[in-house]
């Protein structure tokens, strides 16, 4: 059977050479068994017939039983197009043809019933139907017709070739007829009896040719199921072959550097959050096995400390510690930060980044190479092939989506026993997303801010309520607080944003003027000392507003800063106006988060700010972003994976999602080799799927 299916795609009667090689390159058809999976993006209902005067105007395809009365050309030759007048009982319409006219005219026979199935447009007065599809009606009756009519995907170039839904539609059934419509079951008996879904056959039937729209639910259903099971099962399998396969270094030590800080030097108390994310991470790093963890947490939750206890026990055992962040502003954030924090330890921790000069450099290699060096802390610059450890233990990465999956493994071949690896990110992903795309990794979460914090007030005012919110800026700023003013700029090279920018940084130092204010500004043209100079003014309260462009969405730490004003609001995608929105809120003071708008807005965006202004929790913003816009673009397009499904969608089918892996999950806990006899199907279908599609696959 699965031979059969792996038929290259010429040999399907109806197909051949040429058609062959245009499904191959416009949709990736290469055997019967991808064109079986060539699945429709819709259905039309061809049950139903219209009569002429029950057109109404809509954007949907209607079909019509009548004649054909008169045709005729019209137009000049430049623009000539064929009309034909088409009647039923109740009325008359127009048909019109622009292309292959002297075709239509040979063979199209006045007088006769056809039925025809188009786009039906008003024009003047009556219907008109431009290239409707038409079969005569006697042949429309005797050809074998499902009640719902699939329409395939499909490209300009194979319509223009001519192969058309029609023809797509005729080389299913073709398929369907060469393998006699019999196709291996996938899942296990007792799944299907369980969930009482619909067998393989049945649902490869239905798909694409419904007997009925309760039949397409069912089929639906289970093909849905089936591609979440087994990406489940490809997700899941690596997890236990990495916990059992890979070798890990096992920290049993608690020692030294964990104790004294943990007794003697930690700044606050931890949130439960923090403590049992670090018991997590501890009791992973314990097992000779390696750990892959994911730690989210909110903007301002307390990573960092996290981050920092987890080094102190790789350092405990022997090995060192690496942090890699994704821009340099962050990376050496992130040093004086942890720097500050384990002062008290002596331990020896650099910053390497692309600026770091060339004798520091050399420094920094011989003593990561001696071991003298515990914890190095960098950017990309960690990954160059001079960067050598002595022993790593432990690769921490933040904000990981911003890092490809290579990148993470290069980190990783540095070693014999690969260290442990734990991957930070602010950007809060939603549970369903965060299971597809890191169901291979095991998820921390902290979902506990530090006591005190004040929760932000967010507010949408339009620009001509400007002169109200200067007002209150400069309230602010009488009470000793410091505000950002945020401008778009997407693309550091668009132009026109710069000049909202620069135009915004005159008028705002002409309203905020010299000397009772002063005004800072900082954009992606200026040189790194200039942008970290007035960085640094602004920290330490010199000035009043820090004008910026998103440079300062990631990093900066500022408590004393309260309120954020995000000019154009509207061209933010709600992610970052989060992230933005928290770099106020992390001192004691109440933090205000304003958003300014022009008065035109679409739904989106609407709903964008209202979801803004009623919460703060980042996962909820995270879930409503998902909805908005769906899975491909909620990380930030271009880094992020995007699962590249074939039939179910991750924002409207999570809870088919949840049930596959529930079922994965449960499976493979009884029988992780697949091995026994019932699961004898799934285990095939599932060795054929990895064959094909490598998890990373899905990931593009
Ligand atoms: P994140 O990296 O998750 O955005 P940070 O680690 O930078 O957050 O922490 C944000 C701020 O909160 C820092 O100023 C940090 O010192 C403080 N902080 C973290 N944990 C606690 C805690 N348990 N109690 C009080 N303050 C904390
Ligand atoms: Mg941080």
């Amino acid at each position: 059977m699965n031979k059969l299916l792996e038929t290259p795609i010429e040999y399907l009667k109806g197909v051949g050479p040429a058609r062959g090689e245009l499904l191959r390159k416009e949709l990736g058809i290469h055997t019967y068994s991808d064109l079986l999976n060539l699945f429709p993006n819709r259905y039309i209902d061809r049950t139903r017939y219209y009569n002429i005067n029950e057109l109404v105007a809509s954007n949907s395809e209607v079909q019509v039983i009548g004649k054909i009365i008169h045709i005729k050309s019209a137009g000049d030759k430049q623009k000539s197009r064929l009309v034909a007048t088409f009647t039923d009982e109740t009325g008359e319409m127009e048909l019109v043809w622009f292309r292959g006219q002297k075709w239509i005219r040979d063979n199209l026979k006045l007088n006769q019933p056809y039925v025809i199935f188009g786009k039906a447009t008003p024009f003047g007065g009556t219907f008109s139907m431009a290239h409707p599809e038409m079969e005569p009606l006697a042949e429309h009756q005797a050809s074998l017709r499902s009640a719902m009519q699939p329409i395939y995907p499909s490209t300009e170039k194979l319509t223009q070739k001519g192969i058309s839904n029609k023809v797509i539609s005729k080389i299913m059934q073709q398929l369907f007829i060469e393998t006699q419509a019999r196709f291996a079951e996938t899942l296990p008996p007792s799944l299907i009896q369980e969930l009482q879904l619909i067998s393989k056959n049945v649902a490869l039937f239905n798909i694409h040719f419904p007997k009925s729209q309760e039949w397409l639910a069912k089929a639906q259903f289970r093909l849905k199921f089936e591609e979440l099971f087994f990406i489940q099962l490809q997700l899941i399998t690596k997890n236990i072959i990495r916990k059992h396969k890979i070798k890990g270094l096992p920290f049993t030590q608690v020692g030294q550097y964990f104790n004294a800080f943990y007794q003697n030097h930690l700044p606050f108390e931890l949130t439960g959050a923090q403590k049992r994310v670090i018991k997590e991470i501890r009791n992973d790093m314990g097992q000779p096995a390696q750990m892959n963890r994911l730690l989210q947490g909110d903007v301002g939750s307390g990573k960092t400390i996290v981050a920092l206890m987890s080094m102190l026990l790789a350092l405990d055992n022997g090995f060192q510690a690496c942090l890699m962040a994704p821009t340099e502003i962050l990376a050496t954030q992130h040093y004086s930060g942890l720097s500050e924090l384990a002062k008290p330890l002596g331990i020896n921790i650099r910053l390497l980044t692309g600026s770091t000069k060339t004798p520091d450099r050399k420094i920094i290699y011989r003593e990561l190479e001696s071991g003298e060096l515990h914890i190095i802390i960098g950017t990309h610059a960690l990954l160059e092939d001079k960067v050598q450890f002595r022993n790593l233990g432990l690769a921490i990465i933040d904000e990981q989506h911003r890092f490809g999956v290579e990148q993470r493994s290069r980190l990783w071949r540095k070693n014999d026993i690969p260290p442990h690896v734990l991957v930070m990110t602010a950007t809060p992903i939603p549970r369903t997303l965060a299971m597809s795309l890191y169901g291979d990794l095991d998820i921390s979460v902290i979902d506990e801010l530090p006591p005190g914090r004040k929760p932000i007030k967010t507010v949408h005012r339009y620009d001509s309520n400007r002169l109200m919110v200067w007002k209150f800026l400069k309230e602010e700023i009488a009470k000793g607080r410091q505000v950002y003013i945020v401008y778009p700029l997407i693309q550091e090279s668009e132009t026109l944003d710069y000049k909202d920018l620069m135009d915004g940084y005159e008028s705002i130092s002409r309203d905020f003027p010299l000397p009772q204010y002063s005004v800072s500004i900082v954009h992606g043209k200026m040189k790194p000392a200039d942008k970290d100079a007035e960085m640094a003014r602004f920290a330490a309260g010199k000035t009043n507003i820090m004008v910026a462009t998103t440079v300062i969405e990631v990093g900066v730490n500022v408590p004393n800063a309260s309120v954020m004003v995000i000019e154009s609001a509207e061209r933010f995608g709600l992610s970052q106006l989060h992230q933005l929105r928290g770099r106020v809120g992390r001192g004691a003071d109440q933090s205000y988060c304003i958003l300014m708008t022009g008065h035109k807005l679409g739904n989106d965006t609407k709903t964008r700010l209202d979801t803004m202004c009623r919460t703060n929790d980042g996962f909820e913003i995270a879930e409503v972003d998902l909805k908005l816009r769906g899975p491909g673009d909620i990380m930030g397009t271009q880094q992020s994976g995007v699962l590249n499904l074939q039939i179910a969608d991750l924002v409207k089918d999570r809870d088919i999602l949840q049930l596959a892996r529930h079922h994965a999950v449960n499976i493979l806990k009884d029988d992780t080799a697949m091995a026994k006899p019932e699961h004898a199907a799934m285990r095939n279908a599932y060795l054929e799927i990895t064959r094909k599609k490598n998890i990373w696959n899905y990931i593009s």
